[in-house]
C-alpha cells in the first residue's frame, strides 16, 4: 500500500479549483420533482447505481405521489416496485417511517434543516446535505459518497476514512461556492480518468500536483 501524502493546502485548493472548471457542467444525477421525490430516490440509492434509481422512480411516483401515499403504504407493494435497489426491504421500512413522521411532525412537509432531516430513518449527513442542496438550495455541507471518500484519499485532500471528518476536511480547503457540486464533480473525474483500477494519470488535470501520479 503506497503511503498516504496530505496535500498542502495551496495545492489543495488549486487542485480543486482545476476539477471544478474541468467538470462545470456536472450536476446531481437522480431524477426527481419536488423534496418528497427526492428524499425517497436519495434513501433508494445508497450502495445502488443511480440508473437502476431513475429506472424505477417514474413507475413508483405515478403510483406514490404524496408523503401520505409513502405513508400508509403497503410494504409488498411499495417493494414490488423497488425491488432491483439494494437492501429493498430495509429501504422500503425506512421510507414508510419517515414519510409517518414526516406526516406526523412536519404536517407532510419534507423538513429544510440539517437537525430535523438527520432525524430521519436512514437518512445520513450525505442524504441530508443531498436535499438540502438540490431541493431547497441551501448549502451547508459537502455530501460524501464513496466517490468522495476513495478521491479525497488519492488525492491527498483528507487522510481521513470517516465521511464526517472528510466533509470538515474539505470543507476547510473547498471554497463554498464548489460544496453544492463538489460530490458530483469528484465522481465524474473517478468515472472518466481517476478509475479505481486503472487511473488515467497521463490524461488527468491534476497530475502535476497529485501525489498518487503514477502510483500503481
Ligand atoms: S494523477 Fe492519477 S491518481 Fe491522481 S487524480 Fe489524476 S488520475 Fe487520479
Amino acid at each position: 500500500m503506497p503511503e498516504f501524502i496530505l496535500l498542502e493546502q495551496k495545492k489543495a485548493k488549486t487542485a480543486i479549483e482545476i476539477l471544478e472548471n474541468k467538470y462545470k457542467n456536472v450536476s446531481y444525477y437522480l431524477n426527481f420533482n419536488g423534496p418528497m421525490q427526492l428524499l425517497v430516490a436519495a434513501i433508494l440509492s445508497a450502495q445502488t447505481k443511480d440508473t437502476v434509481v431513475n429506472d424505477l422512480t417514474p413507475e413508483l411516483f405515478k403510483k406514490y405521489k404524496t408523503v401520505e401515499d409513502f405513508a400508509n403504504a403497503d410494504p409488498q407493494d411499495l417493494l414490488n416496485y423497488v425491488k432491483k435497489v439494494s437492501f429493498a426491504e430495509n429501504k422500503v421500512k425506512n421510507i414508510i417511517s419517515c414519510c409517518k413522521i414526516i406526516n406526523e411532525n412536519y404536517k407532510g412537509k419534507i423538513p429544510n434543516d440539517m437537525n430535523s432531516l438527520l432525524s430521519l430513518p436512514g437518512v445520513g449527513r450525505k442524504t441530508a446535505n443531498t436535499i438540502l442542496i438540490n431541493a431547497f438550495g441551501i448549502v451547508e455541507g459537502i455530501p460524501v459518497d464513496t466517490w468522495v471518500i476513495k478521491l479525497s484519499y488519492r488525492i491527498g485532500l483528507s487522510k481521513s476514512k470517516k465521511p464526517d471528518e472528510i466533509e470538515n476536511d474539505l470543507k476547510e480547503i473547498t471554497d463554498k461556492k464548489y460544496w453544492k457540486n463538489f460530490a458530483y464533480v469528484i465522481k465524474e473525474h473517478g468515472h472518466q480518468i481517476c478509475q479505481s483500477v486503472k487511473p488515467k494519470c497521463e490524461i488527468c488535470p491534476i497530475n502535476n500536483i497529485c501525489p498518487k501520479n503514477g502510483v500503481k
